[in-house]
């Protein structure tokens, strides 16, 4: 029997399954004034900053909200009035992204490409000739949506040649893929702890150029969304918040941080999730699962289903079975219509991967749905 380590296996692609000490770190009250809720925070910013390799050249400032809410910070502090934004959109968090930019009347342009083939230099190129106006890009790393990761190194060469300043949206792969700010030359990366870093949500994260933060006081229309406001908050009143932090979300993630450096970085996490996804791939294979993705251009930290052709399958009647089991999948985004998604993040090893399985095998057996073929992998679009 392979050893059930979690009673409920949230395999959403974030929030995920969540380690008990993180949680249990949620148990105690913090005084966010006080000497030892400074110094956690200080702690996650220059640990977060590290990681990431920027210490020389970036500044880490948190933000209460989800991950959306530091996309808009970002936005809202670092894009000036003058400027013009361009936004990669080739999935659904590229959708999102823009979404943002269109609710901050914000002067655009949309880069609409198709999930696959992924962007390429040309293709930024084309798009910053076609419209000299534009002074910043916004690019979503790996897309959960779909599982399909961005090629971020091809965009921040052009962009940099072209001396347009990059902002990624990183949220779902900081923590376990390298990126490295400095070598990018990145304006903003942003993130949030209920992903690849293993914590609870409640904050988001913008890692900023310094010097890009440096020129914006004032600019953010937004007083909560200030990053440059908060940022100074942090440095002048050593690493305190400006409005009331979650407290109990910054204890989880600061116990969160302790087992990401002992699990040695970001490059063992990665193979960890690695081992996951194809575990999972293989034996989904096995079943006469196709993916929506080669593997070439999939991130292994969600992987993304055809819905069988078996007339007897329906996705609310899959899930109803899989959670009643204890086991949380995700439906598709509307980017991805007929799919639906495993996300291997988290407290996660391969024998869990083995109960995800069986618990499949059990779940499609009382739906109804016995054999089918798998589907050629559609054309995607
Ligand atoms: C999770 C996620 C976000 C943030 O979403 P929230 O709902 O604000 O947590 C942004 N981009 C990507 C790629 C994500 O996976």
């Amino acid at each position: 029997m392979t050893e059930r380590r979690h009673d409920l296996y949230l395999l959403t692609p974030g929030p995920l399954t969540v380690a008990d000490e993180v949680k249990r770190e949620m148990l105690a009250d913090r005084s966010p004034n006080a000497e030892p809720h400074r110094q956690l925070t200080g702690m996650i910013r220059d640990y977060l900053l590290e990681l990431c390799n920027g210490r020389a050249s970036h500044v880490c400032v948190p933000v209460q909200g989800s991950g959306t809410y530091a996309i808009e910070a970002a936005l809202h502090t670092l894009v000036p009035r003058d400027g013009k934004l361009l936004v990669v959109q080739n999935g659904f968090y590229g959708l999102r992204l823009r979404e943002i930019a269109e609710g901050m009347h914000m002067p655009m342009a949309v880069l609409e490409l198709p999930m696959l083939p992924l962007p390429t230099a040309a293709d930024i190129d084309a798009a910053l000739n076609a419209d000299p106006a534009i002074t910043h890009i916004i690019l979503c790393h790996v897309d959960t949506g779909t599982g399909v990761r961005n090629p971020i190194g091809e965009v921040a060469e052009v962009a940099a040649r072209r001396g347009v300043k990059l902002l990624v949206d990183a949220v779902a792969s900081f923590g376990a893929f390298p990126i490295d700010v400095a070598a990018l030359g990145l304006e903003a990366l942003i993130t949030s702890p209920n992903k690849c870093l293993e914590s609870v949500p409640g904050i988001g994260i913008v890692i900023a150029s310094r010097a890009g933060l440096e020129a914006a006081a004032g600019r953010s229309p937004s007083v909560v969304l200030d990053l440059h406001a908060q940022w100074k908050f942090f440095e002048e009143k050593a690493n305190q918040w400006r409005w009331t932090p979650p407290t109990h979300v910054m204890g989880a993630l600061g116990k969160a941080i302790e087992r990401h450096r002992a699990e040695g970085g970001a490059a063992p996490r990665l193979a960890r999730y690695r081992r996951n996804w194809r575990r999972l791939v293989d034996g989904m294979r096995q079943r006469g699962f196709a993916t929506l993705l080669p593997d070439e251009a999939a991130a292994p930290i969600v992987a993304t289903f055809l819905d069988p052709d078996d007339r007897a399958y329906d996705f609310q009647k899959f899930y109803a079975a899989m959670a009643k089991r204890g086991f949380i999948i995700f439906p598709g985004r509307l980017t991805a219509a007929g799919t639906f998604r495993i996300g291997v993040m988290g407290d996660l090893v391969e024998s869990d991967i083995t109960l995800i399985l069986e618990a499949i095998d059990a779940s499609l057996a009382e739906i109804g749905v016995a054999r089918f073929t798998p589907k050629a992998r559609r054309a995607v679009a």
